[in-house]
């Protein structure tokens, strides 16, 4: 029999009631553990730690994201070009992937991951909070998401 995909031994717990996403929700209340959430504080609800969640929604969201095209930006005031890109950071992504009340999940999560993947370049700059160039294009249906 395959272990849980959640292991309970952590700092952070994170409560399925913090994560609005269908799919993660039922997974959290099929394989997580009675705990206090360490998030919205509420006690006696089926929780995972942090990391564990990270490392299911790493894979989903390297998959989904990618950087968004540059566009020209141009300068009224003179006659140049900048070619910028308008996108979301990392975090933004991911709280929108697992639709989650608390912003500060996300941030761990991408904090997380980031620190996890410091020997890979391409997947740290997924990471990269600050780095506001990403989109997630398809697929639209959340649940599908984690498929
Ligand atoms: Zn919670």
């Amino acid at each position: 029999m395959e272990a849980p995909f959640f292991d309970m031994k952590g700092d952070s717990y994170v409560c399925q009631g913090c994560v609005g996403n269908e799919t993660l929700y039922q997974e959290i209340e099929r394989d997580g553990e009675i705990n206090d959430c360490s998030y919205c504080n509420r006690n006696d609800l089926h929780c995972v730690t942090l990391h564990s969640l990270a490392r299911r929604v790493a894979p989903v969201y390297e998959q989904l994201v990618s950087e968004v095209e540059h566009e020209p930006e141009f300068d009224d005031d003179s006659d140049t070009v900048e070619w910028v890109q308008r996108g979301e950071s990392p975090t933004q992504i991911i709280s929108d992937m697992i639709e989650s009340s608390e912003f500060s999940v996300a941030e761990d999560i991408v904090e997380y991951l980031s620190s996890v993947s410091s020997s890979d370049d391409l997947a740290r700059g997924l990471y990269e909070a600050s780095n506001d160039v990403f989109e997630v294009r398809v697929p639209e249906n959340q649940n599908l998401r984690y498929a």
